[in-house]
C-alpha cells in the first residue's frame, strides 16, 4: 500500500480537526501529519483511517483514536533521544508517532499474533522500533530506566514495576480505572524520587490484561 496525495489530504484535514479540539503541541501534530495511519489498518478500512475514531485491528483490539494518541503524546513532552517504553503495541501506530518525535522506542505487546504482525510491519516500514512480546505490567526491566512510559490500555491501578522503571525527572502517562471509563493520569517522578500525580480527564481504553486473563 502506498501513501497518495489523497491520503495526505485526508490526513491534513484530520490533523486540523485535532488541533481545533485543543492539541497545541505542533511537534506532535507534525509527527501525526507525517505517519500514514492507513498503513496500520487493514486495506478494506482505508476510508476510515482518517476519521477521528478508534478502529478494530483484529484480536479484539483497537488502534486508538487519533485525538487520544495526540493527547497522550502531548502529555509525555517527548524530546529527541528520550528512551520511551510503550505498553500495548497494538497496531504500532502510536509507537511510530513517538519515533517520529525522536524517541528511542521500546514497545511491549502481550498478544503473540499482534506482536508478530506489528513487528514485521514496523520492520518493513523501516521504523527502528524495538518490539517485545511480554506482559506490560512488568515493564521491561532489562532496559530500564525510561525517560517516558506510555500505557495505551486501561490499567486497574498503576503497576509498581512501571513506577520503578521510570527515570528521575521522567513522565508516565497511563489511563487508570477498572470500569469502562478511565482517568488519564500523568505521573511525574521528580529528581528527588518523589512521584507527583495529575488528572487529565476521562477516556475509554481496552483493558490491560494480566497474565491470568485470556487474550
Ligand atoms: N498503542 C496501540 C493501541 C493499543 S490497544 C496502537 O497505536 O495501535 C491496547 C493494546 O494493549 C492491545 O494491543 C492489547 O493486546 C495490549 N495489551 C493488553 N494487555 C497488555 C499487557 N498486560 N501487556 C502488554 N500489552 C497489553
Amino acid at each position: 500500500m502506498t501513501d497518495t496525495y489523497r491520503h495526505k489530504g485526508l490526513r491534513k484535514r484530520l490533523i486540523d480537526g485535532i488541533r481545533q479540539k485543543g492539541i497545541r503541541d505542533e511537534a506532535v501534530l507534525k509527527a501525526m501529519e507525517k505517519v500514514p495511519r492507513h498503513l496500520f489498518m487493514d486495506s478494506s478500512f482505508l476510508e476510515f483511517a482518517y476519521e477521528d475514531k478508534p478502529f478494530p485491528i483484529g484480536s479484539g483490539q483497537t488502534i486508538s483514536q487519533p485525538f487520544t494518541v495526540a493527547f497522550q503524546t502531548e502529555l509525555l513532552e517527548i524530546r529527541e533521544g528520550h528512551k520511551v517504553l510503550e505498553v500495548g503495541t497494538g497496531s504500532g501506530y502510536q509507537a511510530c508517532i513517538l519515533y517520529e518525535l525522536g524517541a528511542r522506542v521500546f514497545t511491549v505487546e502481550r498478544q503473540k499474533s499482534l506482536f508478530l504482525k506489528t513487528k514485521h510491519l514496523l520492520a518493513n516500514m523501516n521504523f527502528a522500533i524495538r518490539t517485545f512480546y511480554g506482559d506490560g505490567y512488568k515493564g521491561l526491566q532489562a532496559f530500564a530506566p525510561f525517560d517516558r512510559i506510555l500505557v495505551t490500555a486501561a490499567a486497574p491501578y498503576i503497576p509498581d514495576a512501571l513506577r520503578e522503571q521510570l527515570a528521575r525527572g521522567g513522565i508516565m502517562v497511563i489511563p487508570v480505572g477498572a470500569d469502562d471509563v478511565q482517568v488519564m493520569k500523568r505521573i511525574i517522578k521528580a529528581e528527588d524520587g518523589i512521584y507527583h500525580e495529575e488528572d487529565h480527564g476521562l477516556f475509554r481504553f481496552v483493558p490491560l490484561l494480566s497474565d491470568r486473563e485470556t487474550a
